[in-house]
């Protein structure tokens, strides 16, 4: 079981990296510029301790990154199908894991599982209905561990030691999830800036006779750009997908990222500092994949699920390491060379058909341009405007270590 934790921490260590050296600047940045004393209360905040977690959702990611306390473990349209939690950071000497136990439809509850064990039925189809998590050993007496799930359209309230999260027994399966750890009698953790339900479900109707059609911008987020965009896919009820740049990710591109997040279009990762993969190492490459995951996850609470390989730049050993599947284009419009609207308009709307993955870029203004004509026209012409999650889950699906281009039927 050491060995599992151990593995375990290691990995999510790796992911967080990025983050703990930003949180470190920060802490000796205070420590330089203000004359206030720290205390232990400093040191708890900054200590790290927390429980992470990732969710299996069948015949899309599989299993998704994990994510870290008290954030949104979700996926659009889809639901969990099995679950594994872990610890980050568990404070030196102190004894005790994580434990926990679903209630899988048509099983019951299942066994207890511990320290990222995997439990439930992954591939199956069957979803959590309930879920309990708790913690043994000393840290047992320190902390609390709360958890919350969405179920049925709403987030259930706290509850925390064991007890259970969401109504099992009645069929309705869980969409997402939350888990936090506090010290012992601290209170309900802190409410979250992205606590937004997940994205999906209601009111998105899509007819899988009818045609669809992903439209995919990249190299942003860019503010007055991405804005303008979203402001005509609202107008339509449309949704895209947003391949982002992890170092544009800040002040207000980071807002306008959120607004296009809360209005179910997918947030996608082009690397941190828009790499060609094929020349990076396969350190580099899973650095600038999970700093980028790590600045949308801060955003959204949500970790990206695709990658767009910049340049559309990959090989074997890039599509085996980035973790995720890649998503290429069948419609390249050129727009970051002509940035002139008629010749992007005329790219998507003299050659789309159903299935395309259209490539555009969200910094050009031309680009906000044509977007404006393509998006009505299209949606005029019968196309349903889908993520790429969405087209693909229409489409056969999508798996990791594998590359797309289009999703025809
Ligand atoms: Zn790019």
């Amino acid at each position: 079981m050491y060995y599992i934790i151990k593995r375990n921490l290691l990995g999510v260590l790796k992911e967080n990296l990025l983050r703990i050296v930003g949180l470190s600047i920060i802490f000796l940045l205070g420590l330089a510029t203000c004359s206030c004393t720290y205390g232990t209360d400093v040191q708890a905040q900054v200590d790290g301790f927390g429980v992470v977690y990732s969710g299996h959702f069948d015949n899309t990611i599989g299993w998704s990154n994990w994510i870290s306390d008290n954030h949104v473990l979700s996926y659009s349209n889809v639901f969990p199908t099995a679950i594994k939690i872990s610890l980050e950071k568990q404070p030196e000497g102190m004894s005790g894991t994580v434990q926990y136990q679903i209630n899988s439809s048509g099983s019951g509850w299942l066994e207890w599982a511990e320290a990222g064990a995997e439990t439930g039925f992954p591939g199956s189809g069957a979803p959590i209905e309930a879920l309990k998590v708790k913690l043994n050993g000393e840290l047992e007496a320190k902390y609390d561990i709360y958890t919350r799930v969405y179920q049925s359209g709403t987030w259930t309230d706290w509850v925390k030691n064991g007890e259970t999260a969401g109504t099992d027994g009645v069929g309705t399966h869980i969409d997402a999830v939350r888990v936090a750890i506090m010290p012992k009698d601290g209170g309900v953790p802190e409410e979250i800036q992205n606590n937004a339900a997940p994205q999906n479900q209601s009111g998105r109707n899509i007819d899988p006779n009818r045609p669809m059609v992903a439209l995919t911008y990249d190299d942003g987020p860019n503010a007055p750009v991405t804005n303008r965009i979203l402001n005509s896919l609202e107008a339509v009820g449309g949704r895209a997908t947003f391949f982002v740049v992890g170092s544009n990710v800040h002040g207000r591109n980071a807002t306008i990222m959120k607004r296009a997040f809360d209005m179910g279009c997918e947030i996608g990762n082009h690397t941190y500092r828009h790499e060609n993969l094929t020349k990076l190492s396969a350190e580099a490459i899973k650095s600038t994949i999970s700093s980028t995951d790590q600045k949308v996850i801060e955003v959204t609470g949500t970790s990206p699920s695709l990658v767009r390989p910049p340049y559309g730049a990959k090989n074997a050993s890039v599509l085996n390491t980035i973790g995720k599947p890649a998503i290429l284009w069948s419609i390249d419009t050129l727009d970051w060379k002509t940035k002139n609207a008629s010749s992007t308009i005329n790219a998507v709307l003299n050659h789309v058909k159903d299935g395309d993955v259209i490539l555009m870029h969200d910094i050009y203004g031309p680009t906000a341009d044509a977007s404006e004509t393509i998006i009505p026209e299209l949606v005029k012409r019968g196309y349903q405007l889908v993520t790429v999650t969405e087209l693909a889950s229409y489409r056969g699906g999508l798996h990791t270590g594998k590359s797309y281009g289009a999703f025809r039927k």
